[in-house]
């Protein structure tokens, strides 16, 4: 047998994946037959459901034109309309956008752009990107160096550069006798004097998740956080880079996370996941038209990939946007978002290992406590929000669950379903989840 993704990435004597065969709408079907709901959208990224019959149509038609020219000699139409397309929908003036394959090339490229345009600009000491913990940013050696959970970098430690880390505002394990307020002026004095530490001339960018991904499960920070982030990044010449890579693409109700605290717009942000739908590997990077102009006068960008604006995945992403448009999704995210968390805090009434429901629209995350009165963990090796989301997957219900490096920062489960489920849907959805989470009540009790 030959070895295969699953084998490279699971320890001996772990349980074979079951395989996949289908998908349509919220469901997903295994080889035996099995229908699942998707409940977190494949990794958070299946925005408008499987199998969507305008955008499976979209990309055959672009599969009848052509599907690859290289675009270091070619433009295509895809790309020029998704382009537009993106520029109209973040709204925030973003004149120029570069697709990749994926987030994490996308975050590679975000970075890479941002310390060209500083170069052309003069500020060649710029290179330090400041970032939080805990946070996923990509699995590139780069970004292990930015992404703050060291669960991904142990093993890769001396093969890249650890950049300077901020705390994120995680408001429901702050400190007893601490204001959410509170944590967020402590999170700023941090990053102000992380950035005077360093030497403000040698730090190009702060980058952050504006909602927390799997990394903090959903996790949302008071609106005073992002204005005053802005204003500390202006102070000291900082560029800020959103990674919208799970948030992104009209998952929290709106197009952008960022977009629920308008008066904070980051010079760069990057996309993917849901962006394409998952229909085609597909990330994006948006900035204004000035600095790629800058960077344009200083020789151009070093930087591209082969299937950099490929035109079927850039077709798929911009009919999967025009579906997320014409069929009100954003809106949709906000409404069913609201039904869901109402009903999951009722569950939390029902149940003491549920410490915290959070998130915006349809990006959810339920926390998972041994006693949701002290916020006390589970023991690490229970590992509790695996074990629920396999006895939810045995009740039809497939989720996402995290449990961050030692457990510190806590473990959850993330509730993200494709943007077009119905409410019978999200009966069942919810119907399975408390099945799974009472069965692992009576686990731990017992
Ligand atoms: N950034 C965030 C916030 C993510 O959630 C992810 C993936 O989960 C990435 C970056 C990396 O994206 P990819 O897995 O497509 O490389």
């Amino acid at each position: 047998m030959t070895l295969r993704y699953q084998h490279f990435i699971t320890p001996h004597g772990t349980v074979e994946f079951p395989k996949v065969v289908r998908g349509e709408g919220v469901y997903i079907w295994d080889s035996t037959g099995r229908r699942l709901l998707d409940g977190s959208s494949g990794a958070i990224s299946v925005n408008v459901g499987h199998a969507h019959p305008r955008v499976l149509d979209a990309m055959r038609d672009q599969m009848g034109k052509i599907i690859y020219a290289h675009s270091m000699r070619w433009d295509n139409d895809p790309n020029e309309r998704l382009a537009a397309r993106l520029e109209r929908m973040s709204d925030w003036g973003y004149g120029a956008a570069f697709f990749v394959s994926g987030g994490s090339e996308a975050n590679e490229a975000a970075i890479k752009l941002a310390r060209q345009v500083a170069v052309s600009r003069g500020q060649d000491s710029r290179y330090k990107i400041v970032s939080r913990i805990p946070s996923y940013h990509g699995a590139t050696t780069a970004l292990l160096g930015i992404t703050g959970d060291p669960d991904y970098a142990a093993a890769y430690r001396p093969m890249f550069v650890d950049m300077p880390k901020v705390d994120v505002p995680m408001i429901y394990r702050r400190p007893a006798g601490e204001t959410a307020e509170d944590v967020v002026d402590r999170c700023l004095s941090q990053l102000e004097d992380t950035i005077l530490r360093e030497g403000p001339e040698t730090v190009l960018a702060f980058m952050i998740e504006p909602v927390g991904g799997v990394s903090t499960g959903a996790l949302v920070s008071p609106a005073s956080y992002s204005t005053r982030v802005r204003q500390v990044c202006d102070r000291y010449g900082v560029m800020l880079i959103y990674d919208e890579i799970m948030s992104g693409a009209g998952r929290t109700g709106k197009f952008l996370a960022g977009h629920h605290w308008p008066d904070c717009r980051p010079d760069i942000v990057t996309l993917a996941k849901g962006v394409s739908g998952s229909y085609a590997p597909l990330g994006a990077v948006l900035a204004s038209a000035d600095m790629v102009s800058d960077v344009r006068r200083a020789g151009g960008f070093k930087h591209g990939h082969t299937y950099s604006a490929n035109p079927v995945s850039c077709a798929a992403s911009d009919m999967v946007l025009r579906v997320v448009e014409d069929d009100g999704l954003m809106a949709r995210a906000t409404s069913l978002g609201a039904i869901i968390k109402a009903r999951l805090e009722a569950m939390k009434g029902r149940s003491t290992i549920i410490g915290d429901v959070r998130g915006l629209g349809l990006h959810m995350a339920v926390e998972i406590v041994a006693d949701n009165s002290s916020k006390e963990p589970f023991p690490a090796a229970m590992r509790a929000a695996e074990r629920i989301g396999m006895l939810c997957r045995d009740h039809g219900l497939l989720l996402f669950s995290r449990r961050t490096a030692g457990g510190s920062f806590g473990e959850w489960l993330m509730i993200c379903p494709p943007l077009t489920i119905n409410e019978a849907e999200i009966e069942e959805m919810l119907t399975s989840f408390e099945a799974g989470l009472h069965e692992f009540e009576r686990e731990a009790a017992g």
